[in-house]
């Protein structure tokens, strides 16, 4: 299942991304990447695979002195809904500008119609994906305030979202917002982190704030503002977690087995919820590789929930 991790601290914000997403492996998902944004430039890493394999190439690819000084960077785990498990399709995505880089977990339902209006107005898409739409519908929202352009945006979509994004324009802050796909952001001692689950803060902070739908939060080193959609100032409590990581993967379960019983519904809903083609009857695989022939003669099919 995707995955979402921000930070924005002094420096050394590629380490606690790589190290977040390390430790929503266990969620699963088809690739993975990282933006990093250092002295007005977004640096940006992709792999299909392990995130192992991220981990090596960015530093073969950034070296130590960009991963050590670089304080704010986004990173993500894909689970393909739109377009097929490959280096183009994974996140981060930029908009047309190139200063605007955005993780989504979700899916944008009305991105066809989006893409198809941005294209008429000289946008390029990199990317099958319906992520890669809102990134650049935001940056066609974007008038010199990237909070209200992400709100703006977000009034245009149909769909579900959990978003992490930085800019060039606003360097030190990430905004992140959710409508079905949770955030939760963890306040430290000069530094924020924000997930997609909480497991993934707990090793740096336990002071948490949850979003809530139609959130959204401007974050920087110092702390957190948020507002609705409207960009309405709202007020959400400091929630302190007690839990250690490993027992906030059991999800308050006593052992991981009872957690994945109980949790079988939401998984199988998770697992087909944009793959399932409602008026046509059909189903999009986006990350199947095997031809349409090939499954006309498979003689079974198991469904497994991980
Ligand atoms: N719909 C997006 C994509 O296919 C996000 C998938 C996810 O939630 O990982 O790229």
């Amino acid at each position: 299942m995707c995955g979402i991790v921000g930070y924005v601290g002094e420096c050394g914000a590629a380490s606690v991304l790589i190290g977040g997403l390390k430790r929503l492996e266990y969620r699963g998902y088809d690739s993975a990447g990282v933006a990093l944004l250092d002295r007005g430039e977004i640096h940006v890493s992709k792999a299909v695979g392990k995130v192992g394999m991220l981990d090596e190439k960015v530093r073969k690819e950034w070296g130590p002195d960009l991963m050590e000084r670089a304080g704010t960077g986004i990173a993500h785990t894909r689970w393909a809904t739109h377009g097929s498990p490959t280096e183009a399709n994974a996140h981060p995505h930029m908009d047309q500008s190139g200063k605007i880089s955005l993780v989504h977990n979700g899916i944008i339902e009305n991105y066809r119609m989006l893409r198809s209006r941005l294209e008429g107005n000289g946008h390029q898409f990199l990317s099958e994906t319906d992520t890669e739409v809102l990134a650049h519908l935001i940056g066609d929202c974007y008038k010199g305030d990237l909070l209200q352009a992400i709100c703006d945006a977000l009034h245009q979509v149909v769909g579900t979202f959990g978003i992490a994004v930085i800019s060039t324009h606003e360097p030190g802050r990430i905004i992140a917002a959710r409508r079905g796909s949770p955030i939760v952001i963890g306040i430290g001692l000069g530094e924020v982190i924000l997930a997609s689950d909480a497991a993934v803060i707990l090793s740096r902070t336990h002071r948490v704030v949850y979003l809530d739908d139609n959130d959204i939060a401007s974050v920087t080193a110092n702390g957190i503002d948020l507002r609705d959609l409207d960009n309405i100032p709202v007020t959400r409590g400091i929630a302190e977690l007690s839990l250690d990581a490993g027992a906030v993967e059991k999800g308050g379960f006593e052992h991981f087995m009872l957690k994945e019983i109980y949790e079988q519904p939401k998984a199988l809903a998770n697992a087909i919820r944009g793959r399932l083609d409602v008026l046509s009857g059909s189903s999009v695989l986006a990350g199947m590789a095997s031809s349409a022939r090939e499954l006309a003669e498979l003689t079974r099919v198991v469904m497994v929930v991980a």
